[in-house]
């Protein structure tokens, strides 16, 4: 390994042990990264791996609010502020028990490459809590977001920090933020994306990551004389991102044969009924074995390590990080997967990626396939500034060519340094070359 990513490397661990999420992210970047530090030796002079891993600004705060019951609880908030050489941070608030320091490092790593490959002007931060919304009610829910905004409003805003949604966070919990930062500041701004059409949001934007990522597969398919048309997909979560993957999957002619939450999975042999599933996800907030009691046929499992089991042509991880390992990776190649797209973020583990590379699966990495949630904020951004409004064919497109881009920009960038077909490695390089020319440019900060 080259010396200087090892020292980084170990710098890392020892600064940040016990991080594991950071330092796998971490891990998983900077060994793409060896031919371009060794192409500019000047990076290593100016520190540059050293700045590019230490967030710029980290926020913690308590998170007070009172239940249904009159009790009184407390969680933690987060904002990580990693890189903003190329734009105002920008990125999720991921609201689950999990969340913790490391999680939302890892997160905002990944986002500052994710952003830069997207060509937008957007720099990269994350933040989030370990509050649980599941079973919470409505005003359990208000009156949380209003005690986290109560802080957090103080560290963003349009043109500093523009947080958006990610597990736990979406249509309804953004309302509700923003309805307190108004409040607080006064201010009606584009200071969160995802934003309800009534007040400021984008169409597409519910949709975005999903389709962007379905949009990336269908390029990749199409470099190969392939398409969607008649391809069995597997979906893992069912969340925001599983749902309008789904949709644009089957609208292109794929069969989703089987989705998950975290209770379990359903397996439909004769296609997925998006209906019944929105209906069970988005409006009953409903757990997925509901699905097997609706539709005849559907089969439901207890276990989300299953699904992998399944065969088929192209399986779509959307729901949380390391969801597939090494073993669940060799089990999908067995049952001949030939393209795996990442829809949540890290949902692979490093030893699952080498799996699926040896194997010669086409292997689309999160930071390039899912940036179409974050390319449409991005649109979100550009639509409120200018006090615009664009039709949903119209941002639909933008999408859609954004992705197509990433996907050449990332094909090129591996081409370049001698990967071809490493989109890991492309996706990589091609996002940090433009924030390490950034970087450069502005001077030891
Ligand atoms: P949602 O909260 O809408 O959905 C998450 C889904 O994943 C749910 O079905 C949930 O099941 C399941 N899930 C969560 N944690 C686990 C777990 N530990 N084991 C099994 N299943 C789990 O989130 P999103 O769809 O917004 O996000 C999904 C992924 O996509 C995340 O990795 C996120 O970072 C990434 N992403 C999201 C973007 C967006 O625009 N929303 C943009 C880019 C990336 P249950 O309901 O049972 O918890």
């Amino acid at each position: 390994m080259n010396k200087y990513i090892a020292k980084i490397l170990n710098g890392l661990q020892e600064r940040n042990a016990g991080e594991k999420e950071f330092l796998q992210a971490a891990e998983e970047i900077l060994t793409s990264l060896e031919a371009v530090v060794e192409r500019h030796p000047e990076y290593e002079r100016a520190a540059l791996l050293e700045r590019f891993t230490e967030p710029e600004r980290t926020v913690m705060f308590r998170v007070p609010w009172v239940d249904d019951g009159g009790n009184v609880r407390v969680n933690r908030g987060y904002r990580v502020q990693f890189n903003s050489a190329i734009g105002p941070y920008k990125g999720g608030l991921r609201f689950h028990p999990s969340v913790n320091l490391s999680i939302i490092k890892f997160l905002g790593l990944e986002q500052i490459l994710k952003n830069s490959l997207t060509s937008l002007p957007i720099g990269g931060g994350k933040g989030g809590s370990d509050f649980d919304p599941k079973g919470k009610s409505e005003g359990e829910v208000m009156r949380f977001c209003q005690s986290f905004m109560t802080e957090l409003y103080r560290h963003i805003g349009e043109d500093t920090d523009v947080p958006a949604g990610d597990i736990g966070v979406g249509g309804r919990e953004i309302g509700y933020l923003f309805g307190q930062y108004k409040r607080v500041t006064s201010k009606h701004v584009g200071v969160l994306t995802g934003r309800g059409l009534s007040y400021g949001g984008s169409l597409v934007r519910t949709e975005a990551t999903g389709y962007g990522l379905v949009y990336m597969v269908e390029e990749a398919l199409a470099r190969r004389g392939e398409s969607l048309e008649n391809k069995t997909v597997v979906i893992s979560g069912s969340g925001n991102v599983a749902l309008y993957a789904c949709e644009k999957a089957q609208s292109l002619g794929a069969k989703v044969v089987a989705m998950y939450d975290s209770d379990g999975y359903v397996y439909d042999k004769n296609g997925i009924r998006l209906d019944v599933m929105k209906e069970i996800k988005e409006v009953e907030r409903a757990r997925i074995r509901v699905y097997a009691e609706r539709v005849a046929g559907a089969e439901y499992r207890e276990g989300c390590r299953g699904i992998w089991q399944i065969p088929c042509d192209i399986a779509l991880p959307c729901a949380t990080q390391n969801e597939i390992d090494g073993a669940s990776a060799k089990s999908l190649v067995q049952n001949g997967v030939k393209y795996v797209a990442e829809g949540a973020n890290m949902p692979t583990t490093l030893e699952g990626i080498e799996v699926f590379q040896k194997a010669g699966v086409v292997f689309l990495p999160a930071k390039a396939a899912n940036a179409g949630g974050v390319a449409t904020s991005a649109l979100e951004m550009a639509q409120s500034s200018g006090r615009m409004f664009w039709s949903f064919e119209e941002v639909d497109a933008k999408l859609k060519g954004i992705m197509v881009n990433i996907y050449r920009n990332m094909e090129n960038a591996a081409r370049e340094y001698g990967m071809e077909g490493n989109y890991v490695a492309g996706a990589n390089i091609a996002g940090f070359e433009k924030v390490a020319q950034a970087m450069m440019a502005q001077g030891i900060v």
